[in-house]
């Protein structure tokens, strides 16, 4: 094993952990990978192993399904009630929320984000996430319904945990993406079989510490560190499974279709996306700015609904353009840990090829370079934050998802709003938009026609536990959050009785 590296500046509660001998959770159980087979955890901002985490494979993948299935089907958890359900959920809150400063400091170390920006968004946020689930666990309920069948009845509804759950997450937000997948499952009554990103693995190892500190019954969570294809496949494949979720990209979403079909397992993904962010000529500019600039630069564009499209309309094009690339180019590209830091290095040498290959391709076809479009350090995987201009609508930098700091700005001349949102819409995406003027008129009437999941009016990135987030077109099937996932974690029961 290679040694490893761990940054002087962690406390010693974080540097602990990550230097500890890393296991999976499954059956209440920190267990090695049956084959005892590892692989390195790497900090991005200096490309060295700071962990090794165990391999899982098909029978690693196996056991923690038939312990999810125990416990779903034998176990206490479906005996207990909505109400200890909630506490346990609380209780996990509580737990993550004292450890705050311990869980920052691992995600910046291990997906590269600033401390600043982990301590204040990922680790409250799933704290929040996990709170307003477990007040959901009480308050599932069905219906009744005044049937006209001839005869007298009582009809109603149950609304029952599907049952058990594989949840597949990527490296963007590794600890709050594993609590808007286990909050609701959780408060829903299912039981789960996480795989976290191979990536950033480590936030989600230390939550299922807490899952057992906090008491949930052994199999009702279980945690698998290992690679997509390695154990991400046969566990979307598993006959035992009776849903999936997914987080990540359309590309290995549609695979995820593929492996559900067997036993018909149902299935929601958040996908990718290519959100546009509109200017009108109205706009507060001095708000317009920093919002644009921030709708893609936060978490290094890293964000599934980043606003990847800036569109500004002809009289305040170059206003627009000047203050974001101004913006950009102040932006402080750091290691995470550094309190200077606003930009973190991009997560993984793959994500850093990536998205320095689109701003290659975009350049080849003819795309200017406002700002940035460059690495940004000598090691780690930084890229500067980056505008380009004189792009077109085919172009692969306009059409596809970087998942990087890399913003194409397109002028409009419109005052047609349909002719407007024709544009906006023109990707196979519809996650989210972000419409930026003083008049409401055109706010509501632009909200009413961009085709996504979400429409945010002067801001972006507006996230809450209690707001439904997901995807139209391809950038997904379902929603996270709110009321609405729980859709996504019941199957409705239709009881009749003659009377
Ligand atoms: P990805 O491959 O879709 O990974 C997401 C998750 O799916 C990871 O846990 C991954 O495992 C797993 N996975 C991969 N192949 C699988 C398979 N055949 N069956 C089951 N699970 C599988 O995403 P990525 O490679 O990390 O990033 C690639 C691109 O996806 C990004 O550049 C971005 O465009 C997009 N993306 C979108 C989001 C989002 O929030 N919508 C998040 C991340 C990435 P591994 O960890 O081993 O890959
Ligand atoms: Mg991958």
């Amino acid at each position: 094993m290679a040694t490893i590296a761990l940054d002087p500046r962690l406390d010693k509660k974080a540097a602990d952990f990550i230097a500890q001998k890393h296991r999976m959770y499954v059956d209440g159980k920190f267990v090695q990978a049956a084959s005892g087979k590892t692989f390195p955890v790497y900090n991005p901002a200096t490309g060295e192993i700071i962990a090794h985490v165990p391999e899982a494979e098909s029978q690693d993948v196996d056991q923690a399904v038939h312990a999810a299935r125990r416990a779903f089907d034998e176990g206490p958890w479906a005996r207990m009630s909505a109400s200890e359900r909630g506490r346990l959920i609380w209780k996990l809150a509580d737990l993550l929320e004292q450890n705050l400063e311990e869980f920052a400091e691992i995600e910046s170390m291990d997906n590269g984000k600033p401390l600043s920006v982990a301590r204040a968004a990922d680790v409250p946020l799933a704290v929040d996430l996990f709170r307003y689930m477990a007040g959901w666990a009480t308050k599932i309920m069905g219906h009744t319904f005044p049937i006209s069948f001839p005869g007298e009845f009582l009809a109603y509804t149950l609304r029952e945990p599907i049952g058990v759950v594989a949840q597949i997450i990527p490296w963007n937000f590794p600890l709050l993406m594993a609590a808007w997948k286990l909050g609701p499952a959780l408060a829903a009554g299912c039981t789960i079989v996480l795989k976290l990103a191979e990536q950033t693995p480590l936030s989600g190892l230390r939550l299922a510490e807490l899952i057992h500190e906090a008491g949930f019954p052994e199999g009702v969570v279980n945690v698998l560190t290992g690679f997509g294809e390695g154990a991400g496949a046969p566990l979307a494949a598993h006959p035992l499974v009776d849903k999936v979720a997914f987080t990540g990209s359309t590309e290995v979403g549609k695979l995820i279709v593929k492996a559900a079909a067997g036993n018909l397992k149902k299935v929601t993904l958040e996908l990718g996306g290519k959100s546009p962010a509109i200017v009108f000529p109205d706009a507060d500019l001095d708000r317009a700015i920093p919002g644009t600039a921030s709708a893609i630069f936060f978490n290094h564009g890293q964000c599934c609904c980043a606003g990847s499209r800036l569109f500004a309309h002809k009289d305040v094009f170059e206003k627009v353009v000047e203050g974001v690339s101004n913006i950009a180019a102040k932006i402080r590209v750091g290691s995470g840990l550094d309190p200077q830091t606003e930009m973190g290095p991009l997560v993984s040498e793959e994500q850093f090829q990536r998205v320095t290959g689109y701003i290659e391709s975009g350049v080849k076809e003819g795309a200017k370079v406002e700002v940035g479009g460059k690495k940004a350090a000598d090691r780690g995987y930084f890229v500067q934050p980056t505008v380009l201009t004189r792009t077109t609508p085919e172009m692969k930098v306009v059409r596809e998802e970087i998942f990087g700091p890399v913003v194409c700005a397109v002028p409009f001349s419109d005052a047609d709003l349909d002719r407007i949102a024709r544009e906006a819409n023109d990707s196979i995406y519809g996650l989210a938009a972000s419409v930026w003027t003083r008049d409401i008129s055109i706010a509501n009437k632009m909200a009413k026609r961009i085709r996504s999941g979400t429409v945010w009016i002067n801001c972006h990135n507006v996230f809450d536990a209690a707001l439904p987030f997901g995807g139209y077109k391809q950038s997904g099937w379902g929603r996270e959050m709110g009321a609405e996932v729980l859709n996504n974690y019941t199957e409705v029961k239709s009881v009749v009785t003659a009377l």
